[in-house]
């Protein structure tokens, strides 16, 4: 996650100081993702291979994926009780991944997973805006002002705010599609409770361009290079 100067990086990770860093780049000892190092200024990120006299000093690729999760699993990545979404990835590096963003134990759809600290922040980050689609059946029927209310904001008194303009698509008398551009604390149950209407059911069916499409239940994939631009 955060990046480092070669020379400091050298020093930390192999019995060469920081001074002795110009030599070796000299003598052309040092690669940095395969090219001959150049500068004591380069920059290594955790992502960065770094080989010195043919050993590897560190080499890590940065993981990226999307899981459809079921119903009755748990956005975590240990859990005594309950399956995890962990325990539905088959990734060699599965044990470096972390959620970049969780669903409730019996929500569905689109969770994020990377081992790329930088990049579930930007994500995460409220200065992201990034929409979030979400598919949901309630209890009672809807009507147009739910479209003005979410369009408005509702204020949520525990975080003393008002949600951001959210864009609802009422898709049958008890089904819609919600896009929010945040997400805080159980936020749709939450914004359907204004309404005293319960959600029955929440399918979170995009991230950003990032679409389940194909994808089915309990079912993961890599992003695509495209995919992962929405977090850089
Ligand atoms: N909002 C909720 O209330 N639950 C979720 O799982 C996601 C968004």
């Amino acid at each position: 996650s955060k990046s480092n100067r070669l020379d400091r990086f050298i020093n930390q990770n192999s019995p060469f100081s920081i001074s002795d860093t110009r030599l070796l780049i000299a003598q052309k000892r040092i690669l940095v993702d395969g090219c001959a190092a150049h500068s004591i200024q380069q920059q290594i990120t955790e992502f960065t291979q770094v080989i010195l006299d043919g050993h590897c000093l560190q080499s890590n690729n940065p993981v990226y994926l999307l899981l459809n999760k079921p119903k009755g699993v748990v956005s975590a990545t240990k859990d005594d009780d309950h399956v995890t979404v962990l325990d539905l990835i088959q990734h060699p590096q599965k044990n470096q991944l972390h959620l970049a963003g969780r669903l409730d134990f019996n929500s569905t759809g689109a969770v994020l997973l990377t081992n790329d600290g930088a990049w579930s922040r930007r994500i995460m980050s409220p200065g992201s805006k990034l929409a979030k689609t979400y598919e949901v059946t309630l209890s009672k029927p809807l009507t147009a002002e739910y479209c003005a209310v979410f369009q408005d904001g509702i204020y949520f008194s525990y975080e003393n705010i008002t949600t951001r303009p959210a864009i609802l698509e009422i898709i049958t008398k008890y089904s819609a599609r919600l896009t929010l551009v945040e997400g805080k604390y159980h936020q749709v149950k939450r914004m359907f409770g204004f309404f005293q209407n319960e959600v029955l059911t929440l399918h979170r069916i995009a991230v950003g361009c990032i679409t389940l499409a194909g994808l089915e239940a309990g079912s993961s994939r890599p992003l695509t290079t495209d995919e992962v631009k929405i977090g850089n």
